[in-house]
């Protein structure tokens, strides 16, 4: 591993560093940056979130990774990992655009006509116009291809009828990208149109689901007789899956498994301040046993990250260790904050974070950490990937391969070919 910069890279880095200084506020000495579920709690979390952005793209600090002619810097890997540890050390928003910025942009780009290149990707890098992924159904999740949403042409338009469910941010967001069956006779990769979608059309209705933290950050989303024009499919008809694979490509690239919280440094602190059996817990021998297991994943992530940064630096391909980082790093975040509301006992239910500034962050990420461990690939689905793709073992049986969707099994009557 090689933790210097080269000459570009730091150079890259004092740019970044001098634009930040100018354009915000440093963060206090030993402060970590706030999370996506502590500044959802601000009322005004999306404007600002909205309002930064707009700065950045004033500076060509937005979208980093696309390419100049869409309003990004063509920047490297490396360079994107340099501007978020150089953001990282000002009070800035979290990024709360990533669905439309890291997946479905580079889905258009790779996959959209001219014309929708032109109408959506500005307004999308500056977060003037935000996006929400449609994709999950009830019955179509880690099987994505067993989607049954119905599309039917009728002249220029499509008729789109189903439901889709735990839409992030659709209660917000302008725009929606959506996989629909069109061909229900087909084999289920076969079969699948994508759409751009305005959410704001007669015909869909977006019901907030309400989580255990008292958030509602995704939604189910019904649509009924909803009119999609035609230039808005994205790719051939029937072809949607191969938009899909780049958009769930990108998804892994971009979540690294809940964002970020509380780290290794305040669960030592809190184990320093709580009390165990009349005496400070951290010197209890069972739960210094448990932080020193936390510590050696920890560092593991962190080294492995570390490896496949100084191969991004090279110009070489990370190899199979960019396949870990999620499975270890959304289970190691749950193991923290499980130690961390042992460690607060009672006062483990406070989410106030004016009230228990510490103890806080670990309640709010205790009530996150299960949905890092399920959006973009469940950690068995990241084990198959890993198990197939990296080590080369056999694949799991695919008992519907090549079969028409209209004849897979379901259970129910099949929707697909009403
Ligand atoms: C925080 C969050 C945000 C999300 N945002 C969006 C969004 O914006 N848009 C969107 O479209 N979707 C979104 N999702 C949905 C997400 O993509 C799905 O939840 C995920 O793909 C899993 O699908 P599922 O919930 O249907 O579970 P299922 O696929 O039904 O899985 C249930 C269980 O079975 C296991 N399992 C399934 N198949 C296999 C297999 N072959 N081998 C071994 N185990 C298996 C899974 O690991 C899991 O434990 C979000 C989810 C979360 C948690």
């Amino acid at each position: 591993m090689d933790f210097d910069d080269t000459s570009e890279e730091a150079a890259f880095r004092a740019e970044a560093r001098a634009w930040l200084e100018e354009n915000a506020e440093p963060l206090a000495e030993g402060a970590r940056p706030v999370s996506i579920a502590e500044f959802r709690k601000r009322p005004d979390a999306i404007a600002a979130a909205k309002e930064w952005m707009a700065r950045k793209a004033d500076g060509r600090w937005a979208c980093l990774s696309w390419p100049e002619a869409f309003g990004g810097r063509g920047a490297s890997r490396i360079q994107s990992v340099i501007w978020e540890q150089e953001e990282a050390r000002f009070r800035t928003p979290p990024n709360m655009f990533t669905i439309g910025q890291g997946m479905l942009g580079p889905t258009i780009m790779a996959h959209g006509t001219e014309d929708q290149k032109a109408r959506y990707l500005g307004p999308m890098l500056r977060a003037d116009e935000v996006w929400c992924q449609l994709f999950s159904e009830p019955a179509a999740g880690s099987d994505l291809a067993g989607l049954a949403t119905r599309a039917v042409r009728d002249g220029d338009d499509w008729i789109v009828n189903g439901q889709k469910i735990w839409t992030s941010g659709a209660q917000y967001c302008d725009y929606g990208m959506l996989l629909t069956r069109t061909d229900p006779d087909s084999p289920k990769h076969a079969g699948i149109t994508y759409f751009i979608v305005d959410m704001r059309s007669p015909g869909i209705e977006v019901r907030p689901i309400r989580q255990m933290n008292g958030a509602s950050t995704f939604n189910e989303v019904f649509f009924t007789d909803l009119r999609v024009p035609d230039r808005n499919r994205v790719g051939e008809v029937d072809e949607g899956w191969r938009g899909a694979l780049t958009t769930l490509m990108n998804e892994r690239q971009t979540l690294s498994g809940g964002g970020v919280g509380p780290g290794f440094a305040e669960l030592l602190e809190l184990a320093r301040v709580a009390r165990k059996a009349g005496r400070p817990a951290i010197e209890d021998e069972a739960v210094r046993a448990r932080l020193a297991d936390v510590y050696v994943l920890q560092k593991g992530v962190q080294f492995t990250r570390y490896r496949s940064m100084s191969a991004l630096s090279r110009g070489a391909t990370p190899g199979p260790e960019s396949s870990i980082g999620k499975i270890v790093s959304a289970p190691l975040r749950q193991q923290m904050a499980s130690l961390a509301l042992e460690l607060l006992g009672p006062a483990g239910g406070i989410v106030d974070a004016g009230a228990l500034p510490l103890g806080a962050s670990f309640s709010e990420a205790y009530l996150a950490a299960p949905g890092g461990r399920i959006a973009g690939g469940t950690d068995e689905i990241l084990r198959n990937v890993v198990a197939e793709r990296v080590l080369g073992l056999p694949p799991e049986p695919r008992v519907d391969k090549g079969m028409p969707f209209s004849k897979i099994p379901t259970g129910r009557e099949s929707p697909s070919t009403s």
